[in-house]
């Protein structure tokens, strides 16, 4: 059944002329396997949980195209939805129906008063950035060292411990005067915020930070006397006249039915001024959002002055998609959601702690990573932490589950994504892969290359 071919003769032949036109081979660099090497799997279909690869293999998809597919793969309604769409027509340049009503279920289910429909995440944190700046008439950005906001030039900064004097490009190609525009302090550091608040309040447009991290792998917000890291950051926004812009386009409706990460009533609330969503309400199809305060998105063009616009922008295919998909992810889509997460993260833990590798699971909501650490860890709160990490063992990792027919993120620091599609069948299927990938994990040794 779903086993996977030792030589995917197929995936390789692709991968061959993809890298001929195309740099890398891949689209997007999170799909290549450079951190775990190897050939890429080229994927020709999905149903499900399942992914079924040009080699004629399948995998139980833990990765579920980094968050979006939170029913599975070609959900029998989402799919009847979107070809009754594209049989009207793909794209018109007007305003149509599909784009108000998710529009309005975005605003009925998270904080924001207006939303603005773009086409991708990168879009969204970019136009947000510049609304913040325009708002507030200041220029400097904050971000946290590990959070992944798309490749806007400004979020791409990677500052280092010398903040502001020591700015470097986190890429070539990003000015130094954008880079220099941009503060990365490590996450979870309050002292570190109210340092920069202290030195640069008043040139700090924004502070932007993803509302629950996922893309250093998953570390939660820390609680200090009862109060969360979001809800620090607002505060400290709010007294500084800066805004604060929460980054849900991974936690967004994923984390929870409201678009909000910690709205599940297990965490306090707190109001951001400017929220970003993509990926699940996009329900597979490019579609993503910023939203915020009424008196905030009141300057974007045409009823302001900050220009924003988008050929493509809530094109009526990826919103009915979008709008499909939202509407199908009940209370009991989340729950389904939960106890899966909770049965494969625990079940990792005991393949490795059976296979005696020093390990870490972490959680937000329906989200999970594992980190295989250098010793034992009780906790990671930051970049720097989430780095610490034995590759070579998650490599062997990573290849023994592929071989074993589970479809892991090719990164050390990536969530595992689960969908209401992840039924027995899949479960199972990836708890028999485990205790054989942990002991691969056990042997790996350092500097070995799958
Ligand atoms: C994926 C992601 C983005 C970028 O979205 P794209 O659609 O890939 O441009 C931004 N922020 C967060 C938190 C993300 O996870």
């Amino acid at each position: 059944m779903a086993s996977s071919a030792a030589d995917p003769a197929a995936s390789a032949e692709l991968f061959a002329r993809a890298r001929a036109v195309t740099p890398g081979g891949v689209n997007s660099p999170v799909r290549a396997f450079s951190n775990v090497g190897g050939t890429p799997r080229f994927i020709e279909r999905a149903e499900g949980a399942w992914l079924h690869d040009a080699d004629g293999n399948a995998y139980v998809d833990l990765v579920a195209s980094w968050g979006p597919m939170l029913l599975g793969h070609a959900h029998p309604e989402v799919t009847a939805a979107v070809q009754a769409a594209v049989s009207r027509g793909t794209s018109y340049g007007t305003p149509t129906r599909p784009e108000v009503e998710l529009a309005e279920e975005i605003v009925a289910r998270t904080p924001v008063e207006r939303v603005r429909l773009v086409s991708s995440g990168t879009e969204a944190t970019m136009s947000a950035i510049r609304l913040a700046r325009g708002f507030t008439g200041r220029d400097v950005v904050v971000k946290f060292a590990g959070c992944y906001h798309g490749h806007v030039d400004a979020l791409l900064a990677a500052a280092g411990s010398g903040v502001a004097t020591h700015a470097v490009p986190g890429s070539p190609g990003v000015p130094e005067a954008v880079a220099a525009a941009t503060l990365v302090l490590p996450y979870n550091d309050r002292a570190a915020v109210a340092a920069a608040f202290a030195e640069h309040g008043d040139r700090i447009a924004c502070v932007i930070t993803e509302a629950a991290p996922g893309n250093m792998g998953v570390v939660p917000p820390a609680y200090v006397d009862g109060e969360g890291f979001n809800a620090y950051l607002a505060r400290t926004c709010r007294d500084h006249g800066a805004l604060f812009i929460s980054d849900e386009v991974m936690t967004g409706f994923r984390a929870s039915r409201r678009g909000q990460w910690g709205l599940d009533g297990a965490h306090e609330g707190w109001t951001p001024d400017l929220m970003t969503f993509g990926k699940v309400m996009g329900g597979g199809f490019p579609a993503a959002a910023f939203g915020g305060r009424a008196d905030v998105m009141a300057l974007l063009s045409p009823d302001g002055p900050v220009y924003q616009a988008g050929t493509l922008s809530g094109n009526p295919v990826a919103c009915t998609a979008g709008l499909t998909t939202l509407r199908l992810a009940t209370d009991d889509v989340y729950a389904h959601l939960d106890r899966t997460a909770t049965v494969l993260a625990e079940a990792a833990s005991q393949a490795f702690t059976a296979a005696g590798v020093p390990h870490l699971v972490q959680r937000t909501g329906t989200m999970f990573s594992l980190f295989l650490t250098e010793d034992e860890v009780a906790e990671i709160v930051d970049f720097a932490g989430a780095q610490a990490q034995a590759l070579h063992r998650f490599r062997a990792f990573f290849h023994a589950m592929l071989e074993q027919g589970v479809y892991l993120p090719p990164s050390a620091y990536e969530a595992w994504f689960v969908s209401a599609a992840h039924d027995d069948r899949a479960v199972e299927h990836v708890l028999a892969a485990l205790p054989a990938a942990a002991r691969a994990a056990a042997a790996a040794t350092p500097g070995e290359t799958a």
